[in-house]
């Protein structure tokens, strides 16, 4: 076992399933408790020394219902097997009782089965084999039984540190728990006489715990399940999400991953860990699920879904998507000022740019810099500004969004038409900096 499992156990819990468990809302845990979430773990590796490989797909075998589940939980566990990475049942909800640490499932005793079952009356291989086969169609009708490896960029059912069939369901009650968590933050960390170390580190686990359930999300979008079939039974082994699933996983990601909630930047909090520097780390947490969504790979799929199935989510509604959610608060409407808070400033700033990053030196085999062009386009076109008068704005705002607007008309078009003003022999220190000459673009 890895040598510091009693940290990593504690941070997983304290941060997935605290809110229903109150013995685990104060740290440090109890040595009771620490067993039981160890129990957990040496289950897992006595897996492995039976030969068990990771099975990714067991945990999102159950619903986010049966998840909720007393009964259900107590009979099955959290997965359907101990061998994936599903961790602590982060899904359930206060009152609902519903078990919180795996155990091992129906996959778990399949797999023993398969592997260790004794068949006295098989005298050869062959009827040896036959009776193995009649225990693998049991997969056919029990999904529970199905196996799948780590596949999470491509394939939301086979991702670690997930529990549930539906990412955007489990991730909903998910970020419940983590709002739970940050209003009791403070008081299960800090101790009387001892500074807050432990608050800060509880309070990272928290965002990553958080950026990992949104990443769940993001990998709906282009996504495909996978099935561990063979001919004839095996059809379509490769079988994309419905295109309906992807809008709302886009549609989720843009109303609860790209926005901080309040929880998360309460002045009790951060007022004892820094004194500034959290916007930063909240455009840092945003970036990683923008690059992940926008990017060649996960583009080039969804291009190639499109080419296949007119009922496909393509690329083309993932930026229109995007550009509505994106900079929906800089739409005019009569008489309503526009306000765009720092946080949303620095995103929208960050789309752009990574829009404009697709355009130096665009790929030929990707729709990508296309669709990245059109959308720079629209930022130039759509947004306010130009002849608009713009009493409404604040100094700020009004200079953010021209900066917005030049940030897309550099992109687009990267060569100047007519000779720099600064050609002039002073050359200022910050001019310095910027290294590249227009000519070198
Ligand atoms: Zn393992």
């Amino acid at each position: 076992m890895y040598h510091n499992i009693l940290k990593l156990v504690r941070d997983w819990y304290f941060v997935q399933a605290s809110p229903n468990d109150p013995k685990a809302q104060s740290l440090p845990l109890s040595d009771e408790l620490i067993g039981e979430l160890l129990q957990y773990v040496t289950s897992h590796e006595v897996g492995h020394s039976l030969g068990f490989r990771h099975n990714m797909k067991a945990s999102s075998s159950y619903t986010v219902e049966q998840l909720r589940n007393k009964e259900f939980t107590k009979k099955f566990g959290v997965e359907a097997s101990i061998m994936d990475y599903g961790r602590f049942n982060y899904v359930a909800q206060p009152g609902d009782g519903a078990r919180l640490i795996p155990i091992i499932g129906p996959y778990d005793d399949f797999a023993v089965e398969w592997g260790y079952r004794e068949f006295p009356d098989a005298k050869t291989y062959d009827q040896e084999k036959k009776e193995l086969a009649k225990i693998t169609a049991r997969q056919l009708e029990d999904r529970k039984l199905r196996f799948g490896d780590p596949d999470p960029a491509e394939d939301p059912s086979q991702q670690t540190e997930d529990l549930g069939s539906d990412p955007i369901q489990a991730t909903e009650f998910g970020l419940k728990n983590i709002d739970r968590v940050a209003g009791f933050l403070v008081k299960a960390t800090a101790k009387p006489n001892e500074n807050y170390e432990l608050l800060g580190e509880m309070y990272e686990q928290l965002l990553g715990q958080r950026r990992r359930e949104l990443g769940h999300v993001v990998n709906l979008v282009g996504g495909f399940v996978r099935a561990n079939l063979w001919y004839p039974e095996g059809k379509k082994i490769f079988d994309p999400i419905q295109a309906e699933q992807q809008k709302k996983a886009v549609k989720f990601l843009i109303e609860n991953g790209l926005r901080m909630p309040p929880s998360l930047v309460a002045p009790e909090i951060l007022d004892r860990l820094e004194s500034h520097g959290t916007a930063g780390r909240i455009l840092a947490s945003q970036q990683v699920i923008l690059r992940a969504l926008v990017n060649k790979t996960r583009i080039d799929r969804m291009s190639e879904f499109e080419a296949r199935s007119k009922d496909a989510y393509k690329p083309a509604d993932l930026f229109g998507d995007l550009f509505e959610g994106m900079f929906s608060d800089l739409r005019l409407q009569p008489g309503k000022p526009i306000e765009v808070d720092l946080y949303r400033r620095n995103l929208q700033r960050a789309y752009v740019d990574l829009l404009a990053s697709f355009l130096e030196n665009p790929a030929d085999d990707s729709d990508l810099p296309a669709l990245a062009r059109h959308s720079l386009q629209r930022v130039q076109k759509e947004l306010p500004g130009g002849s608009l008068t713009l009493e409404d704005l604040s100094p700020t705002v009004r200079a953010h969004l021209t900066d917005l607007r030049t940030r897309a008309e550099h992109a687009l078009d990267p060569i100047p038409s007519a000779p720099r003003p600064d050609r002039s022999p002073v050359v200022l220190p910050s001019r310095r900096r910027g290294a590249t000459s227009p000519d070198q673009n």
